[in-house]
């Protein structure tokens, strides 16, 4: 929040600004001494910013070379626990416990599982404790090895709602991580580390805090323009887990109920939404995160959807995630799948990720009948992720011909093109199955 809130200042959207200097002067006129510590991040952004010449790095690699060794991180920074100060006289105030769902006025959740990460500093610290103490685990992690289909025990941390919401400093996490680095001969090193994620986070905050229009494509000037489709039926699909790919579906699931998948899990429902098989603008699938995400943040969610959807610091739009082969090669038997989308338990392991090739009699024996029990389809893989891979070269080439600078007619005019070459795809298709 502070670092939206700073964003703003940034951009010099004068109602934030507004209100810190009305705080700041009410408080000089009543005597009361106020400052803005940087502490939510391991470092000050506007310094990475100020260092950079006034802008922020866009590029990991030069991220880390500007930003160096935290300041702190050298000196004899306590990394115990403090408490707080116990409540001293509040006057007419009094202190009451935390409202009860019902209490704040909302019914109990009907849902049938619910997140199983408990909130608060305590849960944060154990959780913390528990995924440190293996010195090896930590020492050898590494990212994109890490298993996102594995939920009864996630191969990362689960330490990201603690971190967004303040309960654990990631300062505090990123000495813990140093000194057991220290202690071992050989670890693993940024990007790939477990230290080098907390480098992303603090990247894409610095990126986030030093560029206007960060959470929107128009008027950003690190973000392609791209037409993406305006489909509400495709992102309904999506965000209700009704795109008949089971993959997508679970980890779709996991989200609403868990508020949390792992980052490749994460991956794969971006790229299935953007620029992967639906192309629907990644504003809207980043509003779903941001709204269902137990650790959701406005800097580090804005930017993985830029990333994921190709619209920004990662480009090779030819590399898609198949919602098929994917999941499938971390678990085979799809467990994961069955687990949160228990309609295709019984469904056999070798139709698990295309229940729709399953013959009847294997759907009638497993009680689920696809286009019944369970949605067909939405798109057909293959075939949209070529037309996905197409629509992105003819809008790269245009931001490549506009030197970034794409005007809104340029990019209406690709759109119609483009929803041209669709419908006639689409008759040559129909014309083709009549010939049959
Ligand atoms: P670990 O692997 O244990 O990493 C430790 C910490 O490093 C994390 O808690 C997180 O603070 C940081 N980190 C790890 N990966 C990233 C990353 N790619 N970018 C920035 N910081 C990272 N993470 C959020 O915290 N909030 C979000 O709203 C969010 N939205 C995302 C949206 C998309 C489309 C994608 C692809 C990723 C998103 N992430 C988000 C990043 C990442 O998936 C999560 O931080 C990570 O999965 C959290 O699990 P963990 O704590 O076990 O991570």
């Amino acid at each position: 929040w502070n670092v939206r809130k700073l964003c703003f200042e940034f951009d010099s959207e004068p109602y934030y600004q507004a209100i810190d200097d009305k705080v700041k002067k009410f408080c000089a006129s009543t005597s009361v001494e106020t400052f803005s510590p940087v502490s939510h991040t391991i470092y000050d952004p506007a310094d990475i910013i100020r260092k950079n010449g006034g802008k922020p790095p866009l590029t990991y690699q030069s991220f880390v070379k500007l930003a160096g060794e935290p300041s702190w991180a050298s000196s004899s920074v306590s990394t115990g626990v403090t408490w707080l100060p116990t409540v001293g006289n509040i006057g007419r105030c009094s202190v009451i416990d935390v409202p009860s769902i019902e209490e704040l006025g909302y019914e109990e959740l009907p849902e049938d599982e619910t997140t199983p990460f408990k909130g608060g500093e305590t849960e944060a610290l154990k959780r913390l404790r528990t995924s440190l103490s293996d010195q090896e685990w930590v020492s050898k992690f590494e990212k994109p090895k890490g298993d996102p289909s594995a939920f009864l025990s996630p191969a990362t941390t689960v330490l990201s709602p603690y971190l967004k919401f303040g309960c654990l400093s990631s300062r505090y996490f990123y000495k813990c991580i140093q000194g057991i680095q220290r202690n071992v001969k050989r670890h693993t090193s940024p990007p790939v580390s477990l230290l080098g994620q907390l480098l992303w986070r603090d990247f894409f905050y610095t990126v986030a805090f030093g560029t206007p229009n960060f959470d929107r494509m128009k008027e950003n000037r690190i973000c392609k323009q791209i037409p993406w489709r305006n489909d509400d039926e495709l992102l309904a699909a999506w965000r209700e887990a009704r795109t008949g790919y089971p993959w997508i579906d679970a980890i779709m699931v996991q989200l609403r109920k868990w508020g949390w998948m792992h980052h490749l899990a994460r991956h794969c429902v971006a790229c299935f939404l953007t620029r992967g098989d639906l192309f629907v603008h990644w504003e809207k699938g980043r509003d779903v995160f941001e709204r269902l995400l137990i650790d959701s943040d406005w800097s580090i969610n804005n930017a993985n959807w830029l990333w994921l959807s190709c619209s920004s610091f990662f480009y090779q739009y030819n590399r898609i995630y198949s919602p098929i082969s994917f999941g499938k090669k971390y678990d085979p038997n799809g467990n994961y799948i069955r687990h949160f989308l228990p309609v295709l338990k019984g469904i056999p392991k070798e139709y698990i990720y295309e229940p729709w090739r399953a013959p009847m009699s294997v759907q009638v024996k497993a009680k689920c009948i696809i286009g019944k029990d369970y949605p067909k389809p939405v798109i057909e893989h293959d075939v949209a992720s070529k037309e996905c891979k197409q629509m992105l070269h003819q809008a790269y080439e245009l931001n490549r011909r506009s030197n970034g600078i794409v005007s809104v007619e340029e990019l209406e005019s690709l759109r119609r093109r483009m929803e041209d070459e669709e419908d006639a795809d689409q008759q040559q298709c129909l014309k083709g199955k009549r010939l049959k």
